[in-house]
C-alpha cells in the first residue's frame, strides 16, 4: 500500500459500488467500507476492503468519502447522518444516479458543514465498474475536482469535469435521455422496415452508414445478428436494465418540467419505458424492440 493515497470511505457495495470499491484496493488505497447488506460485506471484505458496521465509522478516518447509492432520497439521509462523523475537510464524491436537485442539495449540506463535494455519476455499467473503464461525470469546484482525479482514474476510464455542483449529474441525464429517445426511434424504424419486407441485415448495411446512423445502432443492436456483442444475441440479459433506463428517464422528465424545457419526446421515451418497465424491468433496455413489434401485432390483429 502507498502512504501517500488518500484515505477512502467508501458507502453502497452493491452492483456498482463492489467492483469500484475492490478497484482502489488494488489500486493501493485503504478503503473502509460499508453496506447494510451482509452478502455485499463479505464481498467487499474478500476484496480486501476494511468493512465496519456503521456508516459513520466508514467515513470517520476519511480523506475522501464515495457513494454508490440506489436515489437521492438514500444519498440524503444519508449525508444527514455522516456529515458530523467525518474530518474537517473532507471530500464527498457521490457517484449515483440521482436528481440534479438532489445532487446540488447534497453539495450544499455538505459545504454548510465545512467539507467539500463533487457529483461524479457514471457510465459504463456493471462491466464497466469491474474493469474500471467507467466514465465519469463530474460536478463541483475545480480544486476538488484535481482531488478527486487519480482516485476517479482508478476506477474510470475517462474522467470529464463538466461545470459546477450537479452539473455532472447534469450531463448522465441528458445523455440517457438521448440514448432512450434514439432506442425509441431506432426500434420503431427496425418494426417499420420488418413490415415493409427490409432484413435486419439490410438495414443495418445501410443505416450504420446512412444519416440515421447511431450508437445505439452501431455498438448496441437491438435486434440479433448485426452486432454479435449487442444483447438482443443474449436473449436481452442486460446491459442496461430497462429498471435504470426507466430511472434515468424519470430524473430526466423531472428535470424537463422543473427547468421549462419543451421536451416532448423525453416525456414520451419516459411513459414508454415506464410501461415497459412493469413487465420487463430485468431485461435490457434495448428488448423495447420486442414490445414494440408485439404491440404492431395487435394493433393489426
Ligand atoms: P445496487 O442496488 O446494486 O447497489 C446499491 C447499494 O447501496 C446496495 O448494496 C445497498 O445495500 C446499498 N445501500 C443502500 N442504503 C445504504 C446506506 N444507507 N448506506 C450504505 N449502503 C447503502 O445498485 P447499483 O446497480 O450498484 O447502482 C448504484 C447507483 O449507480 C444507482 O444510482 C444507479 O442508478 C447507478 N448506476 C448503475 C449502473 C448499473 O449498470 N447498475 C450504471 C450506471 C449508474
Amino acid at each position: 500500500m502507498t502512504t501517500e493515497n488518500p484515505k477512502v470511505g467508501f458507502l453502497g457495495l452493491g452492483h456498482m459500488g463492489g467492483p469500484m470499491a475492490a478497484n482502489l484496493v488494488r489500486a493501493g488505497y485503504a478503503v473502509v467500507a460499508f453496506d447494510p447488506v451482509p452478502a455485499a460485506q463479505d464481498q467487499a471484505r474478500a476484496d480486501g476492503a476494511s468493512v465496519v458496521a456503521t456508516a459513520a465509522e466508514a467515513v470517520a478516518e476519511a480523506d475522501i468519502v464515495v457513494t454508490m447509492l440506489p436515489n437521492g432520497r438514500v444519498v440524503l439521509d444519508l449525508y444527514g447522518e455522516i456529515l458530523s462523523a467525518a474530518k474537517p475537510g473532507t471530500l464527498f464524491v457521490d457517484s449515483s444516479t440521482i436528481d440534479v436537485a438532489d445532487a446540488v442539495a447534497a453539495a450544499e449540506l455538505a459545504v454548510a458543514q465545512g467539507y467539500r463535494a463533487l457529483d461524479a455519476p457514471v457510465s459504463g455499467g456493471v462491466a464497466g465498474a469491474a474493469a474500471g473503464t467507467l466514465t465519469f461525470m463530474v460536478g463541483g469546484a475545480p480544486d476538488d475536482f484535481a482531488q478527486a482525479l487519480p482516485l476517479l482514474e482508478v476506477m474510470g476510464g475517462k474522467v470529464v469535469h463538466c461545470g459546477g455542483a450537479g452539473v455532472g449529474q447534469a450531463a448522465k441525464i441528458c445523455n440517457n435521455m438521448l440514448l432512450g429517445i434514439s432506442m425509441i426511434g431506432l426500434s420503431e424504424a427496425i418494426v417499420l422496415g420488418e413490415k415493409l419486407g427490409l432484413t435486419h441485415e439490410k438495414f443495418f448495411d445501410v443505416v450504420s452508414t446512412a444519416s440515421g446512423q447511431s450508437w445505439a445502432l452501431t455498438s448496441y443492436c437491438p435486434v440479433p445478428g448485426p452486432v454479435p456483442a449487442s444483447p438482443a444475441n443474449n436473449d436481452y440479459r442486460p446491459g442496461f436494465a430497462t429498471a435504470l433506463m426507466t430511472k434515468d428517464l424519470g430524473l430526466a422528465a423531472n428535470a424537463l418540467a422543473a427547468n421549462g424545457v419543451d421536451g416532448q419526446l423525453g416525456q414520451l421515451a419516459a411513459q414508454i419505458y415506464q410501461r415497459f418497465n412493469r413487465d420487463e424491468a430485468g431485461r435490457d433496455f434495448s428488448a423495447i424492440v420486442t414490445d414494440i413489434r408485439t404491440r404492431s401485432e395487435q394493433e393489426q390483429a
